[in-house]
Protein backbone atom coordinates (compact mmCIF):
# COMPACT_ATOMS: atom_id res chain seq x y z
CA UNK A 1 0.00 0.00 0.00
CA UNK A 2 1.06 3.25 -0.58
CA UNK A 3 2.42 5.64 2.10
CA UNK A 4 -0.24 8.37 3.50
CA UNK A 5 2.40 11.19 3.76
CA UNK A 6 0.70 14.05 6.39
CA UNK A 7 1.23 17.51 6.97
CA UNK A 8 3.56 19.07 9.72
CA UNK A 9 1.82 21.85 11.51
CA UNK A 10 2.87 23.33 14.63
CA UNK A 11 4.55 19.81 15.89
CA UNK A 12 1.55 18.10 14.45
CA UNK A 13 1.33 15.54 11.53
CA UNK A 14 -2.05 16.39 10.01
CA UNK A 15 -4.23 15.28 6.91
CA UNK A 16 -5.97 18.53 5.13
CA UNK A 17 -8.78 19.29 7.04
CA UNK A 18 -11.55 17.89 4.21
CA UNK A 19 -9.42 14.79 3.86
CA UNK A 20 -8.48 15.67 0.40
CA UNK A 21 -5.15 13.49 -0.96
CA UNK A 22 -3.31 13.59 -4.10
CA UNK A 23 -1.05 10.73 -5.82
CA UNK A 24 2.49 10.43 -5.50
CA UNK A 25 4.27 8.22 -8.89
CA UNK A 26 7.32 6.81 -9.01
CA UNK A 27 8.14 8.20 -12.48
CA UNK A 28 10.52 5.01 -13.83
CA UNK A 29 7.19 3.37 -13.67
CA UNK A 30 4.38 5.41 -13.43
CA UNK A 31 3.15 3.38 -10.24
CA UNK A 32 1.82 5.07 -7.18
CA UNK A 33 4.17 5.03 -4.23
CA UNK A 34 2.55 7.78 -1.97
CA UNK A 35 -0.44 10.14 -1.19
CA UNK A 36 -0.34 13.30 0.07
CA UNK A 37 -2.99 15.73 1.70
CA UNK A 38 -4.47 18.25 -1.28
CA UNK A 39 -3.79 21.09 1.09
CA UNK A 40 -6.85 24.05 0.79
CA UNK A 41 -6.67 27.34 2.29
CA UNK A 42 -8.01 26.69 5.74
CA UNK A 43 -4.78 24.29 5.86
CA UNK A 44 -2.33 26.77 4.86
CA UNK A 45 -4.24 29.46 7.66
CA UNK A 46 -3.67 26.74 9.72
CA UNK A 47 0.04 26.39 9.05
CA UNK A 48 0.44 30.47 8.66
CA UNK A 49 -1.36 31.16 12.13
CA UNK A 50 1.58 28.32 13.86
CA UNK A 51 4.36 30.33 11.66
CA UNK A 52 3.00 33.56 13.08
CA UNK A 53 1.98 32.71 16.57
CA UNK A 54 5.15 31.52 17.15
CA UNK A 55 7.10 34.41 15.66
CA UNK A 56 4.95 36.56 17.54
CA UNK A 57 5.45 34.79 20.90
CA UNK A 58 8.94 35.58 21.11
CA UNK A 59 10.42 32.65 22.39
CA UNK A 60 11.82 31.53 19.44
CA UNK A 61 13.23 35.26 18.33
CA UNK A 62 14.78 36.31 20.12
CA UNK A 63 13.79 33.95 22.99
CA UNK A 64 16.29 31.19 21.38
CA UNK A 65 19.89 32.60 21.74
CA UNK A 66 21.80 32.13 18.05
CA UNK A 67 24.00 29.41 19.60
CA UNK A 68 21.07 27.35 20.31
CA UNK A 69 19.69 28.22 16.58
CA UNK A 70 23.21 27.56 15.50
CA UNK A 71 23.66 24.36 17.46
CA UNK A 72 19.94 22.81 16.04
CA UNK A 73 21.32 23.44 12.34
CA UNK A 74 24.30 21.42 13.23
CA UNK A 75 22.70 18.52 14.77
CA UNK A 76 20.42 17.79 11.76
CA UNK A 77 23.63 18.56 9.07
CA UNK A 78 24.72 15.08 11.39
CA UNK A 79 21.02 13.32 11.09
CA UNK A 80 21.01 13.83 7.59
CA UNK A 81 24.74 12.27 7.27
CA UNK A 82 23.46 9.64 9.46
CA UNK A 83 20.32 9.08 7.48
CA UNK A 84 22.35 9.51 3.96
CA UNK A 85 21.85 6.81 2.26
CA UNK A 86 17.91 6.52 3.11
CA UNK A 87 17.42 10.15 1.56
CA UNK A 88 19.14 9.35 -0.99
CA UNK A 89 16.86 6.73 -2.07
CA UNK A 90 14.04 8.22 -1.34
CA UNK A 91 14.96 11.32 -3.18
CA UNK A 92 15.67 9.12 -6.28
CA UNK A 93 12.97 7.40 -6.19
CA UNK A 94 10.25 10.74 -5.84
CA UNK A 95 12.25 13.00 -8.59
CA UNK A 96 13.98 10.18 -10.83
CA UNK A 97 17.51 11.23 -10.61
CA UNK A 98 20.17 8.54 -10.69
CA UNK A 99 20.79 7.10 -7.29
CA UNK A 100 24.36 8.77 -7.65
CA UNK A 101 23.24 12.27 -8.59
CA UNK A 102 20.79 12.25 -5.40
CA UNK A 103 24.11 10.72 -3.16
CA UNK A 104 25.07 14.12 -4.04
CA UNK A 105 22.46 16.39 -3.40
CA UNK A 106 21.70 14.73 -0.25
CA UNK A 107 25.37 15.82 0.58
CA UNK A 108 24.93 18.95 0.37
CA UNK A 109 22.18 19.35 1.92
CA UNK A 110 23.76 17.73 4.87
CA UNK A 111 26.51 20.97 4.18
CA UNK A 112 23.60 23.79 3.81
CA UNK A 113 22.66 22.49 7.43
CA UNK A 114 26.35 22.83 8.41
CA UNK A 115 27.44 25.92 6.85
CA UNK A 116 24.08 27.78 7.99
CA UNK A 117 24.30 26.19 11.41
CA UNK A 118 27.42 28.57 11.48
CA UNK A 119 26.25 31.69 10.15
CA UNK A 120 23.42 31.90 13.20
CA UNK A 121 26.51 33.15 15.33
CA UNK A 122 27.78 36.06 12.46
CA UNK A 123 24.48 37.80 11.91
CA UNK A 124 25.45 41.66 13.01
CA UNK A 125 24.65 44.73 11.95
CA UNK A 126 26.90 47.99 11.78
CA UNK A 127 27.40 51.27 13.44
CA UNK A 128 27.96 53.79 11.14
CA UNK A 129 29.66 57.36 12.44
CA UNK A 130 27.09 60.22 12.32
CA UNK A 131 28.63 62.63 14.07
CA UNK A 132 29.49 63.65 17.83
CA UNK A 133 26.43 63.86 18.91
CA UNK A 134 24.52 60.54 18.18
CA UNK A 135 24.54 57.35 17.80
CA UNK A 136 23.39 55.03 15.40
CA UNK A 137 23.15 51.52 15.35
CA UNK A 138 21.79 49.19 12.65
CA UNK A 139 20.77 45.81 14.24
CA UNK A 140 19.61 42.92 12.13
CA UNK A 141 16.69 41.07 13.02
CA UNK A 142 14.35 37.95 11.55
CA UNK A 143 11.96 39.19 8.58
CA UNK A 144 9.57 37.39 10.30
CA UNK A 145 7.00 34.69 8.90
CA UNK A 146 8.46 33.62 5.46
CA UNK A 147 7.17 31.20 2.76
CA UNK A 148 9.37 28.32 0.93
CA UNK A 149 7.73 27.45 -2.34
CA UNK A 150 9.76 24.96 -4.08
CA UNK A 151 10.14 23.13 -7.27
CA UNK A 152 10.78 19.43 -7.92
CA UNK A 153 14.17 19.04 -9.66
CA UNK A 154 16.19 19.00 -6.62
CA UNK A 155 13.43 18.79 -3.98
CA UNK A 156 15.26 18.65 -0.40
CA UNK A 157 18.58 21.20 -2.05
CA UNK A 158 15.91 23.51 -2.99
CA UNK A 159 13.93 22.98 0.45
CA UNK A 160 16.85 23.11 2.76
CA UNK A 161 18.59 26.28 1.06
CA UNK A 162 15.77 28.07 2.64
CA UNK A 163 14.67 26.34 5.83
CA UNK A 164 18.23 26.57 6.76
CA UNK A 165 18.76 30.38 6.49
CA UNK A 166 15.73 31.28 7.79
CA UNK A 167 15.77 29.36 11.07
CA UNK A 168 19.85 30.49 11.26
CA UNK A 169 18.56 33.81 11.08
CA UNK A 170 15.19 33.11 13.27
CA UNK A 171 12.16 33.51 10.73
CA UNK A 172 9.87 31.03 11.02
CA UNK A 173 8.28 29.61 8.05
CA UNK A 174 6.19 27.62 5.88
CA UNK A 175 7.53 25.13 3.44
CA UNK A 176 5.53 24.55 0.23
CA UNK A 177 7.27 21.19 -1.94
CA UNK A 178 5.99 20.75 -5.55
CA UNK A 179 3.72 18.56 -5.62
CA UNK A 180 5.40 15.93 -7.60
CA UNK A 181 7.87 15.62 -5.05
CA UNK A 182 6.82 15.59 -1.88
CA UNK A 183 8.67 12.86 0.08
CA UNK A 184 11.82 14.25 1.58
CA UNK A 185 10.02 17.57 2.37
CA UNK A 186 8.07 15.84 4.67
CA UNK A 187 11.43 14.54 6.52
CA UNK A 188 12.86 18.38 7.01
CA UNK A 189 10.23 18.66 9.98
CA UNK A 190 11.49 14.83 11.23
CA UNK A 191 15.33 16.27 10.95
CA UNK A 192 14.89 19.39 12.93
CA UNK A 193 12.33 18.55 15.29
CA UNK A 194 15.23 15.55 16.61
CA UNK A 195 17.83 18.56 16.56
CA UNK A 196 15.48 20.28 18.93
CA UNK A 197 13.68 22.99 16.54
CA UNK A 198 10.57 23.94 18.69
CA UNK A 199 7.17 23.58 17.14
CA UNK A 200 6.04 26.38 15.17
CA UNK A 201 8.91 27.28 13.54
CA UNK A 202 8.88 25.22 10.36
CA UNK A 203 5.36 24.16 9.02
CA UNK A 204 5.43 22.11 5.52
CA UNK A 205 2.31 21.47 3.91
CA UNK A 206 1.72 19.63 0.69
CA UNK A 207 -0.83 20.79 -2.31
CA UNK A 208 -0.87 22.39 -5.75
CA UNK A 209 0.17 25.77 -6.52
CA UNK A 210 -3.21 27.33 -6.90
CA UNK A 211 -4.90 26.28 -3.31
CA UNK A 212 -1.53 25.38 -1.19
CA UNK A 213 0.79 28.12 -3.03
CA UNK A 214 -1.20 31.09 -3.55
CA UNK A 215 -2.74 31.85 -0.26
CA UNK A 216 0.89 31.66 1.37
CA UNK A 217 1.67 34.92 -1.14
CA UNK A 218 -1.40 36.69 -0.88
CA UNK A 219 -1.25 36.20 3.41
CA UNK A 220 -1.05 39.79 5.01
CA UNK A 221 0.53 37.40 7.81
CA UNK A 222 3.43 36.08 5.98
CA UNK A 223 6.18 38.59 5.66
CA UNK A 224 8.30 36.96 3.01
CA UNK A 225 8.13 34.53 -0.11
CA UNK A 226 11.24 32.32 -0.86
CA UNK A 227 10.32 30.83 -4.09
CA UNK A 228 12.27 28.94 -7.05
CA UNK A 229 9.88 27.81 -9.96
CA UNK A 230 9.26 28.78 -13.35
CA UNK A 231 9.87 32.61 -14.59
CA UNK A 232 5.54 32.41 -15.06
CA UNK A 233 5.15 31.66 -11.44
CA UNK A 234 7.74 33.95 -10.45
CA UNK A 235 5.78 36.66 -12.07
CA UNK A 236 2.37 35.44 -10.88
CA UNK A 237 3.56 35.43 -7.33
CA UNK A 238 5.23 39.07 -7.55
CA UNK A 239 1.79 40.11 -8.86
CA UNK A 240 0.11 38.28 -5.87
CA UNK A 241 2.71 39.49 -3.65
CA UNK A 242 1.92 43.06 -4.44
CA UNK A 243 -0.77 43.77 -2.33
CA UNK A 244 0.79 42.93 0.74
CA UNK A 245 4.06 44.09 -0.69
CA UNK A 246 5.45 41.00 0.14
CA UNK A 247 9.39 40.79 0.29
CA UNK A 248 10.27 38.32 -2.50
CA UNK A 249 13.71 36.23 -3.37
CA UNK A 250 12.50 34.55 -7.01
CA UNK A 251 15.04 31.67 -8.65
CA UNK A 252 14.13 31.41 -11.98
CA UNK A 253 14.45 29.20 -15.38
CA UNK A 254 17.31 29.85 -17.48
CA UNK A 255 18.36 29.18 -21.20
CA UNK A 256 22.25 29.04 -20.51
CA UNK A 257 24.95 29.42 -23.15
CA UNK A 258 27.90 26.40 -22.80
CA UNK A 259 30.78 28.53 -25.20
CA UNK A 260 33.44 26.00 -26.52
CA UNK A 261 36.03 28.18 -28.38
CA UNK A 262 38.15 26.22 -30.41
CA UNK A 263 41.60 26.35 -28.89
CA UNK A 264 39.74 24.82 -25.25
CA UNK A 265 40.51 21.01 -23.73
CA UNK A 266 38.52 19.33 -26.06
CA UNK A 267 37.65 16.40 -24.34
CA UNK A 268 37.18 18.20 -20.88
CA UNK A 269 35.03 20.75 -23.48
CA UNK A 270 33.05 17.79 -24.79
CA UNK A 271 32.29 15.96 -21.51
CA UNK A 272 31.50 19.14 -19.32
CA UNK A 273 29.17 20.43 -22.38
CA UNK A 274 27.25 17.30 -22.43
CA UNK A 275 27.03 16.53 -18.75
CA UNK A 276 25.78 20.30 -17.98
CA UNK A 277 22.57 19.14 -20.42
CA UNK A 278 22.20 15.25 -19.46
CA UNK A 279 22.94 15.67 -15.66
CA UNK A 280 19.48 15.33 -13.81
CA UNK A 281 17.74 14.51 -17.03
CA UNK A 282 18.48 18.39 -18.59
CA UNK A 283 16.03 19.19 -15.33
CA UNK A 284 18.61 21.72 -14.13
CA UNK A 285 17.83 25.87 -13.97
CA UNK A 286 21.22 26.43 -15.17
CA UNK A 287 21.51 23.89 -17.76
CA UNK A 288 23.79 24.53 -20.62
CA UNK A 289 20.94 23.93 -22.92
CA UNK A 290 21.90 26.03 -25.76
CA UNK A 291 25.87 24.75 -26.62
CA UNK A 292 27.94 27.56 -28.97
CA UNK A 293 30.66 25.99 -30.69
CA UNK A 294 33.50 28.06 -32.38
CA UNK A 295 33.43 26.56 -36.37
CA UNK A 296 37.13 25.37 -36.76
CA UNK A 297 36.10 22.64 -34.15
CA UNK A 298 32.17 22.33 -34.51
CA UNK A 299 32.08 19.12 -36.92
CA UNK A 300 34.64 17.87 -34.64
CA UNK A 301 32.61 18.52 -31.21
CA UNK A 302 29.61 17.41 -32.44
CA UNK A 303 30.32 14.16 -33.25
CA UNK A 304 32.05 13.69 -30.02
CA UNK A 305 28.84 14.61 -28.57
CA UNK A 306 26.75 12.69 -30.45
CA UNK A 307 28.95 9.47 -29.48
CA UNK A 308 28.50 10.99 -25.46
CA UNK A 309 24.93 10.78 -25.99
CA UNK A 310 24.90 7.39 -27.34
CA UNK A 311 26.98 6.22 -24.29
CA UNK A 312 24.11 7.53 -21.94
CA UNK A 313 22.59 4.49 -19.80
CA UNK A 314 18.68 5.31 -19.50
CA UNK A 315 17.49 2.74 -16.55
CA UNK A 316 15.86 2.50 -13.42
CA UNK A 317 17.42 5.97 -11.03
CA UNK A 318 17.83 3.40 -8.26
CA UNK A 319 20.21 0.84 -10.30
CA UNK A 320 23.81 1.60 -10.06
CA UNK A 321 25.03 2.30 -13.62
CA UNK A 322 22.14 4.29 -14.70
CA UNK A 323 23.47 7.69 -15.79
CA UNK A 324 19.95 8.70 -16.94
CA UNK A 325 16.62 8.68 -15.28
CA UNK A 326 13.06 9.37 -16.24
CA UNK A 327 11.67 13.01 -16.16
CA UNK A 328 9.82 14.05 -12.81
CA UNK A 329 6.40 13.57 -14.53
CA UNK A 330 4.31 12.59 -17.45
CA UNK A 331 3.36 16.25 -17.93
CA UNK A 332 6.95 17.36 -18.08
CA UNK A 333 8.09 14.32 -20.22
CA UNK A 334 4.94 15.57 -22.61
CA UNK A 335 6.24 18.87 -22.69
CA UNK A 336 9.48 17.96 -23.51
CA UNK A 337 8.48 15.71 -26.44
CA UNK A 338 6.43 18.87 -27.75
CA UNK A 339 9.68 20.46 -27.50
CA UNK A 340 11.31 17.45 -29.78
CA UNK A 341 9.07 18.13 -32.73
CA UNK A 342 8.65 22.08 -32.59
CA UNK A 343 12.87 20.91 -32.98
CA UNK A 344 12.75 18.87 -35.54
CA UNK A 345 10.97 21.81 -37.50
CA UNK A 346 13.70 24.58 -36.86
CA UNK A 347 16.86 22.33 -36.71
CA UNK A 348 18.52 18.94 -37.66
CA UNK A 349 18.29 16.27 -35.49
CA UNK A 350 22.05 14.89 -34.79
CA UNK A 351 20.63 12.24 -32.15
CA UNK A 352 18.28 10.83 -30.23
CA UNK A 353 19.01 7.80 -27.38
CA UNK A 354 17.00 4.80 -26.99
CA UNK A 355 14.12 4.44 -24.22
CA UNK A 356 14.83 1.57 -21.60
CA UNK A 357 14.13 -1.88 -22.97
CA UNK A 358 13.42 -3.08 -20.00
CA UNK A 359 9.57 -4.09 -19.22
CA UNK A 360 8.98 -2.94 -15.87
CA UNK A 361 9.72 0.49 -16.97
CA UNK A 362 7.58 0.21 -20.02
CA UNK A 363 5.04 3.22 -17.46
CA UNK A 364 8.07 5.62 -17.16
CA UNK A 365 8.98 9.01 -18.34
CA UNK A 366 11.56 8.26 -20.35
CA UNK A 367 12.83 10.92 -22.82
CA UNK A 368 16.27 9.86 -24.57
CA UNK A 369 19.19 12.76 -24.71
CA UNK A 370 18.49 14.75 -28.14
CA UNK A 371 21.16 16.69 -29.66
CA UNK A 372 19.93 19.26 -32.55
CA UNK A 373 22.60 20.69 -34.59
CA UNK A 374 23.21 23.91 -36.41
CA UNK A 375 20.53 25.74 -34.61
CA UNK A 376 19.53 29.09 -35.24
CA UNK A 377 19.82 31.12 -31.90
CA UNK A 378 16.16 32.46 -32.53
CA UNK A 379 14.79 29.40 -32.63
CA UNK A 380 12.19 28.68 -30.12
CA UNK A 381 14.44 25.38 -28.88
CA UNK A 382 17.45 27.99 -28.70
CA UNK A 383 15.30 30.95 -27.04
CA UNK A 384 12.48 28.58 -24.13
CA UNK A 385 13.58 26.72 -21.34
CA UNK A 386 12.22 23.00 -22.19
CA UNK A 387 13.67 22.00 -18.58
CA UNK A 388 14.93 18.29 -20.35
CA UNK A 389 17.71 16.50 -22.19
CA UNK A 390 17.56 18.09 -25.74
CA UNK A 391 20.78 20.36 -26.41
CA UNK A 392 20.56 22.58 -29.46
CA UNK A 393 24.14 23.31 -30.88
CA UNK A 394 25.06 26.29 -32.76
CA UNK A 395 28.16 27.44 -34.64
CA UNK A 396 29.75 30.63 -33.83
CA UNK A 397 32.86 32.34 -35.57
CA UNK A 398 34.27 35.21 -33.30
CA UNK A 399 34.19 35.42 -28.93
CA UNK A 400 31.94 38.82 -30.53
CA UNK A 401 29.51 36.58 -32.07
CA UNK A 402 29.18 34.35 -29.48
CA UNK A 403 29.25 36.89 -27.16
CA UNK A 404 26.01 38.62 -28.59
CA UNK A 405 23.99 35.15 -29.12
CA UNK A 406 24.73 34.23 -25.35
CA UNK A 407 23.73 37.75 -24.48
CA UNK A 408 20.67 37.46 -27.18
CA UNK A 409 18.19 36.00 -24.26
CA UNK A 410 15.59 36.63 -22.10
CA UNK A 411 16.95 34.83 -18.93
CA UNK A 412 20.15 35.29 -17.28
CA UNK A 413 20.98 32.51 -14.76
CA UNK A 414 24.39 30.87 -16.09
CA UNK A 415 26.82 30.53 -18.45
CA UNK A 416 30.17 28.77 -18.88
CA UNK A 417 32.90 29.08 -21.00
CA UNK A 418 35.57 26.37 -22.48
CA UNK A 419 39.16 27.75 -23.49
CA UNK A 420 43.06 27.51 -22.37
CA UNK A 421 43.04 31.52 -23.11
CA UNK A 422 42.34 32.94 -19.70
CA UNK A 423 42.26 36.54 -21.06
CA UNK A 424 39.65 35.82 -23.42
CA UNK A 425 38.15 33.67 -20.51
CA UNK A 426 37.58 36.47 -18.35
CA UNK A 427 36.99 39.26 -20.75
CA UNK A 428 33.93 36.42 -22.00
CA UNK A 429 32.57 36.28 -18.09
CA UNK A 430 32.64 39.69 -17.75
CA UNK A 431 30.47 40.46 -20.62
CA UNK A 432 28.09 37.50 -20.05
CA UNK A 433 24.75 38.81 -18.61
CA UNK A 434 24.69 35.86 -16.15
CA UNK A 435 24.49 35.59 -12.07
CA UNK A 436 27.18 32.47 -12.74
CA UNK A 437 29.52 32.02 -14.98
CA UNK A 438 31.55 28.79 -15.01
CA UNK A 439 35.47 29.15 -16.83
CA UNK A 440 36.38 25.15 -17.89
CA UNK A 441 33.01 23.72 -15.70
CA UNK A 442 29.69 23.60 -15.59
CA UNK A 443 27.24 23.51 -12.90
CA UNK A 444 29.03 23.62 -9.59
CA UNK A 445 27.37 25.69 -7.39
CA UNK A 446 29.34 25.36 -3.63
CA UNK A 447 26.61 26.20 -1.15
CA UNK A 448 28.91 29.04 0.00
CA UNK A 449 28.14 31.57 -3.20
CA UNK A 450 25.36 33.16 -4.13
CA UNK A 451 22.94 31.55 -6.60
CA UNK A 452 20.50 33.72 -8.96
CA UNK A 453 20.13 35.25 -12.05
CA UNK A 454 20.23 38.27 -14.18
CA UNK A 455 17.16 39.75 -16.47
CA UNK A 456 13.97 37.15 -16.21
CA UNK A 457 15.80 34.67 -14.11
CA UNK A 458 15.08 36.22 -11.17
CA UNK A 459 15.24 38.56 -8.13
CA UNK A 460 18.04 38.15 -5.17
CA UNK A 461 20.31 35.50 -4.32
CA UNK A 462 20.14 32.36 -2.34
CA UNK A 463 23.22 30.46 -0.78
CA UNK A 464 26.28 32.11 0.86
CA UNK A 465 26.02 35.24 3.15
CA UNK A 466 22.90 36.74 0.75
CA UNK A 467 20.91 33.70 1.63
CA UNK A 468 20.90 34.79 5.51
CA UNK A 469 20.57 38.40 4.31
CA UNK A 470 17.29 37.22 2.41
CA UNK A 471 16.03 36.30 5.49
CA UNK A 472 16.83 39.89 7.36
CA UNK A 473 15.61 43.22 8.10
CA UNK A 474 18.21 46.33 8.72
CA UNK A 475 16.42 48.36 12.07
CA UNK A 476 18.37 51.39 12.42
CA UNK A 477 18.33 53.06 16.43
CA UNK A 478 19.76 56.36 16.36
CA UNK A 479 20.67 57.92 19.67
CA UNK A 480 20.78 61.14 20.75
CA UNK A 481 23.47 62.00 22.50
CA UNK A 482 23.98 65.99 22.36
CA UNK A 483 23.88 67.66 25.91
P1 LIG B 1 6.69 25.85 -11.15
O1 LIG B 1 5.63 25.22 -11.97
O2 LIG B 1 6.89 27.31 -11.29
O3 LIG B 1 6.35 25.48 -9.62
C1 LIG B 1 7.21 25.82 -8.57
C2 LIG B 1 6.41 25.80 -7.27
O4 LIG B 1 5.42 26.84 -7.32
C3 LIG B 1 5.62 24.51 -7.04
O5 LIG B 1 5.65 24.20 -5.68
C4 LIG B 1 4.24 24.91 -7.51
O6 LIG B 1 3.20 24.10 -7.03
C5 LIG B 1 4.15 26.31 -6.99
N1 LIG B 1 3.10 27.12 -7.60
C6 LIG B 1 2.47 26.95 -8.79
N2 LIG B 1 1.53 27.92 -8.97
C7 LIG B 1 1.58 28.72 -7.88
C8 LIG B 1 0.86 29.88 -7.49
N3 LIG B 1 -0.10 30.42 -8.24
N4 LIG B 1 1.18 30.46 -6.30
C9 LIG B 1 2.15 29.94 -5.50
N5 LIG B 1 2.84 28.82 -5.83
C10 LIG B 1 2.57 28.22 -7.01
O7 LIG B 1 8.12 25.18 -11.40
P2 LIG B 1 8.48 23.64 -11.48
O8 LIG B 1 7.88 23.07 -12.72
O9 LIG B 1 8.17 22.98 -10.18
O10 LIG B 1 10.07 23.71 -11.60
C11 LIG B 1 10.73 23.94 -12.77
C12 LIG B 1 11.15 25.39 -12.90
O11 LIG B 1 11.93 25.77 -11.76
C13 LIG B 1 12.05 25.64 -14.09
O12 LIG B 1 11.66 26.81 -14.74
C14 LIG B 1 13.43 25.80 -13.47
O13 LIG B 1 14.33 26.53 -14.26
C15 LIG B 1 13.10 26.46 -12.19
N6 LIG B 1 14.19 26.29 -11.21
C16 LIG B 1 14.99 27.37 -10.92
C17 LIG B 1 16.06 27.22 -10.04
C18 LIG B 1 16.97 28.37 -9.69
O14 LIG B 1 17.73 28.24 -8.74
N7 LIG B 1 16.95 29.48 -10.41
C19 LIG B 1 16.30 25.97 -9.46
C20 LIG B 1 15.46 24.91 -9.77
C21 LIG B 1 14.39 25.08 -10.65
P3 LIG B 1 2.73 22.82 -7.90
O15 LIG B 1 3.29 21.69 -7.19
O16 LIG B 1 1.26 22.81 -7.94
O17 LIG B 1 3.30 22.95 -9.27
Amino acid sequence: MADALQNYIDGKWLDAADGGRFDVFDPSTGAVIATAPDSQPADVERAIDAARRTFDDGAWWPGTSERERGRILLRAADIVRREHERLSQMESLDSGKPIGEAREDISEVAFMFEYYGGWATKIHGDIPPVGPDAMSLVVKEPMGVAAAITPWNYPMMMAVQKVAPAIAAGCTLILKPAEQTPLTALEIPKILEEAGLPAGVLNVITGFGETAGAPLVASPKVDKVGFTGSKEIGKLIMRNGADTLKRVTLELGGKSPNIVFADADFDAAIEGSCNGIFWNQGEICSAGSRVLVQREIYDDALNAMVEHAKGVKLGAPGAEGTTMGPLVSKDQAERVERYIEIGSSEASMAVQGDRPTDPALAGGYFVPPTIFADVDNKARIAQEEIFGPVMSVIPFSTPEEALAMSNDNEYGLAAAVWTRDIKKAMNTARALRAGIVWINDTQTAPSETPWGGYKQSGIGRELGASGVEDYLEAKHIYVNLAE
